[in-house]
């Protein structure tokens, strides 16, 4: 149990003494967009430069899901179990039918062209919520330089009519999101000024408001260190899981870090996934690592 840091009591519950960080893969590029397929017992996920997904499977390892993916980055999966994605490359969020085709949902606001969207949440009533940074159009690293059109925003797609509405739009760079358990509050990774001399480095709390058509001002939950918060999850009691550049750290709902999990590579995202969402993929630049906790992620993520 080396892996895990103690900070407050309350973490204790969540460490398994017999468990630890087994490494899944590596030699990727940079891993980002983790989703767990429970019906399928798999693993996707992102290697952004190298501009494909991969899969994991228990037996299998790992292997090329799709190439080209469209600089895919982050993921999710909607109220039907589809897979849905952002894509720098094409600058859109996408889903994949359940016969393989890939549809296209939203890759303008007002007629310009979205940034380079990062990642995406779905709500229970289907939404889907999702961040537009300019990251990856910044770089032909991460999905090729083009020229903004937006500023950075945060946008709810409602696929019953295809609508897109700005929902937040105070971000240097919003990153990760995901709902509370209740769907009550949104956290919002804000990692603007990422290699600056001071750089943003918190997540941001809004109340859902209106049965999420609005939210309130976003304030600061919890400023992440060293590094910065890019992707992260919630279990089923409203901890916060985030990424950070030494590992994953657990944050209560209170703002109070309560320790975290030691990982020897900066970690980009993270998920929950295997038997009964109690084990955490993470993934660490160019190395996935997986390690079982006592605790579950929120049903749905
Ligand atoms: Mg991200």
């Amino acid at each position: 149990m080396d892996e895990f840091e103690i900070l407050d009591s309350r973490f204790r519950a969540y460490v398994l003494p017999n468990a630890s960080l087994v490494k899944l893969g590596e030699g990727y590029a940079w891993l980002e967009g983790p989703v767990w397929f429970a019906d399928q017992e798999c693993l996707l996920v992102s290697d952004l430069p190298n501009d494909r997904i991969m899969r994991w499977t228990p037996d299998g390892g790992m292997s090329v899901f799709r190439r080209p993916s469209g600089f895919a980055n982050g993921h999710t999966r909607d109220r039907q179990g589809r897979l849905i994605g952002c894509s720098h490359r094409h600058r859109c969020i996408t889903r994949t039918e359940l016969d393989g085709s890939i549809t296209v949902l939203a890759d303008r606001y007002e007629g310009k062209r979205l940034n380079s969207p990062n990642d995406v949440i779905c709500r229970s009533d289907g939404s889907l919520w999702f961040s537009d940074p300019h990251y990856g159009i910044n770089t032909d690293y991460e999905g090729g330089k083009q020229t903004a059109e937006l500023p950075p925003m945060l946008y709810r797609f409602d696929p019953q009519d295809g609508s897109l509405q700005v929902m937040a739009d105070d971000f240097e760079g919003p990153n990760g999101l995901a709902f509370s358990p209740d769907e009550r509050l949104l956290y919002v990774a804000e990692s603007g000024r990422q290699f600056a001399a001071d750089p943003t480095q918190h997540i941001r709390i809004f109340e859902v408001l209106d049965g999420g058509r609005r939210l309130s001002p976003g304030r600061i939950f919890h400023k992440i260190a060293p590094g910065f918060a890019d992707g992260f999850r919630l279990d089923q009691d409203g901890n916060v899981w985030s990424s950070a550049a030494d590992g994953v750290h657990c944050i209560a709902p209170d703002g109070t870090k309560l320790g975290s999990i030691k990982v020897p590579f900066t970690v980009s995202n993270l998920t929950f996934g295997g038997r009964n969402r109690s084990r955490l993929f993470i993934c660490a630049s160019h190395t996935l690592f997986a390690i079982y906790i006592n605790q579950r992620g929120v049903e749905r993520p």
